[in-house]
């Protein structure tokens, strides 16, 4: 598979509108940017024309609206923009704008669509970040909000929308590619229930708002200037809105996002989830320095501790002893590894029971040491307990942790309590018992 590569717009291009809070006039204008520079949003109306960053670590509000601010400077409702750069590929733009808010254009994501096609899109050098998640991840909120991301070769996304008792209740699901974010998603229209809208049209609050903006849902009817779009066009909009907060995130999410009643809350949860397990899975741990001499054994002096060999020698070094009952070895999964190629292919993943062999190693090189004799042979009689919690994939090191709960060298019976981690978190566990016999 070719590297995925960063794109921006190709030139300058720009759209006029109305802000749908403050109904003022305003200017939407993306310029090009360079590689790893990622979306930012600028206000030209504001003096030194102050630019943010469009990360979840800037978010200020999600009260009907995704809201970014810095100090005093606030960029209202971004969700759209951000949704239709995203899903469309591009990585790197200024957003300029001459206002707090951008265009509201139609409700849709349509007009901003239409706008990065006219300004065209320039590869860049850089790789795109791509967060290609492992394990699910998943947010709930007290208001009855779930969203889980799953493992999944795309991106997709699976939506459950619920209006007010349950009116309107829709379901869509569809893989996001700039095509079909075109054709299927980007037209669906901003949507309201008049019972939320009614309170806020009384303070004036939605100046700009009006039928040509959005749909209006009064008890069974259906309000709006052009008829729907699609017969579930909420729920599309829906993984609009989704898409457009999770651009917060930053980098190419390659998973399945369930979302059942999502919400610009929700949905910034699980953007910052997100951060926070792919900050976990850059591999920040290794390299690690490995103690040499006394406190660890290099791979000569485990090789001839251990009868193993490749492929079935599952550690390549014994980085500590603690005190005299633990022990810490590591190995480092390499997608070398014979097994790899069956398990499985284009989706390699270390099998548990090599990781539970790889803790039997480790642990008999502790009781090997613990008895001074390397004249015995460690037979793994059980397993108990065993739990494989992470998939181990390579690039990972493992770090295989064991202490010895019980043994005697008069008795020919031993139990290790071991683990696994990767990055410091336990990928595996298990309790074995070995026998001894002379060789
Ligand atoms: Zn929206």
């Amino acid at each position: 598979m070719a590297a995925d590569l960063q794109h921006t717009v190709a030139k300058s291009a720009g759209l006029d509108g109305t802000s749908l809070h403050t109904g003022e006039k305003v200017t939407l204008r993306l310029q090009p940017a360079p590689a790893d520079h990622g979306i930012k949003f600028k206000r030209t109306d504001l003096q030194d024309e102050p630019t943010i960053d469009a990360k979840i670590e800037n978010l200020k509000t999600v009260e009907r609206a995704t809201t970014i601010g810095e100090g005093a400077m606030r960029v209202h409702t971004v969700e759209h923009v951000l949704a239709a750069l995203s899903a469309m590929g591009v990585d790197n733009a200024v957003v300029e704008m001459t206002a707090n808010e951008p265009p509201i254009g139609d409700g849709s994501a349509r007009p901003y669509v239409e706008l990065i096609k006219k300004a065209g899109l320039a590869q860049q050098e850089s790789p795109r970040r791509v967060f290609a998640v492992r394990e699910p991840i998943h947010i709930e909120t007290k208001g009855g909000s779930l969203l889980v991301v799953l493992p999944d070769e795309k991106f997709r996304i699976s939506c459950t929308q619920v209006g007010p008792e349950g009116r309107f209740t829709q379901f869509y699901s569809t893989e996001v590619t700039p095509a079909i974010f075109e054709r299927e998603i980007a037209p669906a229209r901003t949507f309201v229930f008049y019972e939320d809208v009614q309170p806020l049209m009384e303070k004036n609050l939605i100046k700009g708002g009006s039928l040509e903006n959005a749909i209006v849902v009064r008890g069974e009817a259906v309000l709006s200037k052009e008829p729907l779009r699609f017969a579930d066009e909420f729920v599309r909009h829906k993984i609009l809105d989704v898409i457009g907060d999770l651009a917060l995130f930053g980098a190419r999410i390659r998973g399945h996002v369930i979302a059942v009643k999502p919400g610009h809350g929700p949905n910034a949860e699980l953007a910052r989830a997100l951060t926070k397990e792919y900050a976990k899975a850059i591999p920040s741990t290794p390299p690690r320095a490995f103690p040499a001499g006394e406190g660890g054994l290099d791979i000569n002096q485990v090789m001839s501790i251990l009868p193993h060999r490749y492929p079935f020698l599952m550690v390549d070094r014994i980085v500590g002893f603690d005190s005299e009952t633990k022990i810490t070895g590591v190995k480092s999964v390499t997608i070398n590894e014979p097994y790899f190629m069956g398990h499985f292919p284009g989706h390699p993943v270390m099998p548990g029971v090599l990781q539970v062999e790889a803790m039997a190693q480790v642990a008999s090189i502790l009781m090997m040491k613990i008895t001074k004799s390397a004249s015995r042979l460690g037979y793994f009689i059980s397993a108990d307990d065993v739990k494989f919690r992470k998939p181990v994939v390579p690039g990972d090191t493992l770090f295989i942790h064991a202490e010895l709960t019980k043994a005697r060298a008069n008795n020919r019976l031993a139990k290790a309590k071991c683990h696994c981690t990767v990055n410091d978190s336990v990928v595996s566990e298990g309790e074995l018992m070995f026998t001894f016999i002379d060789k």
